[in-house]
């Protein structure tokens, strides 16, 4: 399946090259160790290992991600799997049987837009999965507040349905120590500033809820952002990027400790969002406008400016996004990631799939089953590291959710910190009041006694 190269034999005399097929399988077995050696999918290997750091074996590169996604939690940044079961089964989750195999069931079986089941997670080695709580754009000014409830719900049941599998994760902590128990670390993101109902209380109630990321825009302007739409050949701008209200839904977000994701949004909105955040941003689910020219993607400038913010591009996989056509495969992933990588750094690259909210997957990456594939085929250059893998996978992100939430605390204590001293003004006020009034105490009685003295030495005196 993928293009193996042979070990480099220059250099070794025959006797040598004739001993190699004997000794490289031990060597193999020694690099390999013990652990998870029996994959379902090791047979694109082809036992030709090197064991050398990178452009072995197919396998060995395999385990070797295995190894690393041990240590850190694979993340995710947007899966739309609730909007699927509001299509398919109306939210009722007691006809969902999300720990059986969903390809042998109905309707699953049967779509296009199902990628995702309990037992693919495990075997994609999936530690953290952002959950879209999502309302289409017909909703808008209708009941989108509502329908992101009823998805909030969703996502929330879903989890407590599966205790053993699956924990509801609000906080960068949260998503490590979860990793430690071999759950999966369920996250919310709301996708579509319509959403929120162009309130910042209907905001602040969706973080209350568990929301720890607001997608600014779906694929409509709202009131207050453009969307990437008015970027397209004969379209035009609606606000021209964030209304001031707009600007104060992101600082709004920034004083939550919220992230607030950009894919979705023209590039003006971009621009303007990046001017006003004073965290790290995020696409959740975007792919480089470099490699494919969509609206969806993420332009190289835009790509530099995030490198500054301290932000983060989750690579999405949708062939429309990757090849800018119907058919993609695992190496055009790939590029993307290559791109946004010497483009941005390695600290600014992530994993956005999009898995459940497309019909269309590369050839190679068909669910999410398939990420370590990804991660292996990467390996195969010189340029990747497992250090390097690590960062893709989930570090970027942690340091990105960090970063927002100690936004948030620090914005809290320098509250915190004015009370405080405002408090302490308000103290000193009152004891120089006090000071004030001892002080002219004994002067006020002086002036009474001569008042007092006046007064009888004039009647004296008549
Ligand atoms: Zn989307």
């Amino acid at each position: 399946m993928k293009s193996r190269k042979l070990p480099k034999v220059c250099g070794l005399n025959c006797l040598t090259l004739l001993c190699i097929p004997l000794v490289l399988p031990i060597l193999r077995c020694t690099a390999v160790g013990t652990g998870n050696a029996g994959s379902s999918s090791s047979s694109s290997g082809s036992g030709s290992g090197s064991g050398s750091a990178n452009g072995g074996d197919f396998d060995y590169r395999l385990q070797r991600v295995r190894n690393v996604l041990k240590e850190v939690p694979l993340i995710d940044g947007h899966n739309d799997l609730p909007w699927n079961i509001r299509k398919f089964l109306k939210n009722q989750l007691k006809d969902f049987h999300f720990g059986s195999d969903l390809r042998e069931m109905a309707p699953w079986s049967s779509s296009a837009w199902s990628h995702t089941d309990l037992r693919r997670l495990k075997e994609g080695m999936v530690s953290a999965q952002f959950w879209s709580a999502y309302a289409p754009c017909s909703s808008q000014h209708l009941d989108a507040v509502q329908l992101t409830l009823e998805q909030i719900d969703l996502i929330r049941r879903l989890v407590h349905l599966y205790p053993h599998h699956m924990a509801l994760v609000t906080s960068a902590a949260g998503i490590e120590q979860t990793h430690r128990t071999g759950k999966i670390a369920s996250l919310i993101g709301v996708e579509g500033g319509h959403a929120i109902g162009t309130s910042l209380s209907v905001l602040r109630m969706f973080y209350q809820l568990g929301a720890r990321y607001l997608t600014l825009t779906h694929t409509c302007n709202t009131p207050w952002a453009d969307c990437c739409k008015v970027d397209e050949p004969g379209k035009y701008p609606h606000i021209g990027g964030l209304s001031s209200f707009g600007k104060l839904v992101v600082k709004e977000m920034n004083r939550l400790g919220m992230i607030v994701d950009l894919s979705h949004v023209s590039v003006p909105t971009m621009l303007d969002a990046l001017a006003t955040s004073q965290a790290p941003l995020i696409f959740s689910h975007s792919s480089a406008h470099a490699i494919c020219n969509s609206s969806r993607n993420v332009p190289d400038h835009v790509l530099q400016r995030i490198a500054t913010n301290g932000g983060l591009v989750m690579v999405a996989f949708y062939p429309h996004f990757v090849s800018c056509s119907g058919q993609a495969t695992l190496h055009d992933v790939v590029d993307h990631i290559n791109h946004i990588r010497e483009v941005a750094g390695i600290d600014h690259v992530g994993i956005g799939a999009g898995y459940d909210g497309v019909n269309l997957v590369p050839k190679g990456l068909e669910d999410v089953s398939k990420y370590p594939h990804l991660f292996a085929t990467l390996l195969e250059s010189d340029k990747w590291t497992e250090a390097d893998i690590a960062k893709l996978a989930g570090r970027n992100f942690l340091r990105v959710f960090n970063e927002v939430e100690a936004h948030d605390q620090q914005q809290q204590q320098e509250q915190q910190q004015q009370q405080q001293s405002e408090q302490k003004q308000k103290l000193l006020q009152f004891v120089c009041g006090c000071a004030q009034l001892w002080l002219l105490l004994p002067l006020m009685l002086s002036l009474l006694w001569m008042l007092l003295l006046l007064l009888l030495l004039k009647q004296h005196s008549i």
